[in-house]
């Protein structure tokens, strides 16, 4: 299967497409963007890395791209390596650097039953995947700025789900790309590296975000009314486990 036969695409808005990976299993099966920008091209999130998504983005030569790691499970890092200029939390820089099973959690995928609909390649097997080490080339912090020229993404550190779980937010547009820290689908707060008190807090502060459109690591995009849901339906499913 070719690197573009392998990705599914979506475009969302002017200069703005969503990747996903059809044949992988839905719990692995994350989004990709790629954001065209007037100086740099962005793009956020890297599959699980069977096909080349450098490849399947057809970027013009010469024309610089931010790669930007939402954080360093699985399925949004695959592809990390490909690209030059990495950019991740420096809560995972470790994990992004070494890529052990115990930052990606890879060995979920590996014993996942039907992991792959398809395979991208003769010989492609789910229980020898691995996935490249990819230092970070810039380490990012809460308010750190993502400029793509006219366009600028604010460095939102949203922990709970990993460590070092980041979004990206246009707070011209309100355009907010959400990771794993919120998403349409089932969230994960019971994997190791999780912490459900600081993801309590993130969802406190998603809570009141003032956003457009939210576009997440997993599923199709939403609106703020629905993310406002979304964080209120966390926070009550905890505190009614708590009681
Ligand atoms: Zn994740
Ligand atoms: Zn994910």
């Amino acid at each position: 299967m070719s690197d573009t036969d392998w990705f599914s695409k979506e475009m969302l808005s002017e200069g703005l497409t969503r990747l996903y990976e059809p044949h992988v299993h839905s719990f692995f099966r994350a989004n990709m963007f790629h954001i065209v920008g007037r100086d740099a091209d962005l793009v956020i999130d890297f599959g699980m890395g069977f096909c080349s998504l450098e490849r399947a983005l057809n970027i013009p030569a010469g024309k610089p791209v931010l790669a930007v790691a939402t954080h360093a499970h699985i399925d949004h890092v695959g592809s990390f390596h490909e690209f030059e200029n990495r950019l991740g939390h420096e809560a995972e820089a470790a994990a992004f650097a070494h890529m052990h099973d115990a930052d990606t959690l890879a060995p979920y995928f590996r014993t996942q039953p039907g992991a792959l609909a398809q395979v991208p390649s003769p010989g492609a097997r789910p229980e020898t995947y691995t996935i490249s080490p990819a230092p970070l080339t810039t380490t990012l912090r809460e308010n750190d700025i993502i400029d793509i020229g006219e366009v600028r993404y604010t460095v939102l550190h949203l922990p709970g789900h990993s460590p070092g779980s980041i979004g990206l937010l246009d707070e011209k547009a309100g355009t907010f790309f959400s990771g794993d820290a919120i998403y349409e689908g089932k969230l994960v707060d019971d994997l190791p590296g999780c912490d459900i008190e600081i993801y309590k807090a993130t969802m406190e502060r998603l809570l009141h975000l003032e956003v457009h459109v939210t576009h997440g690591g997993h599923g199709v995009s939403f609106g703020e009314p629905r993310l406002r849901e979304l964080a209120q339906a966390y926070l009550c499913s905890k505190s009614t486990q708590e009681s």
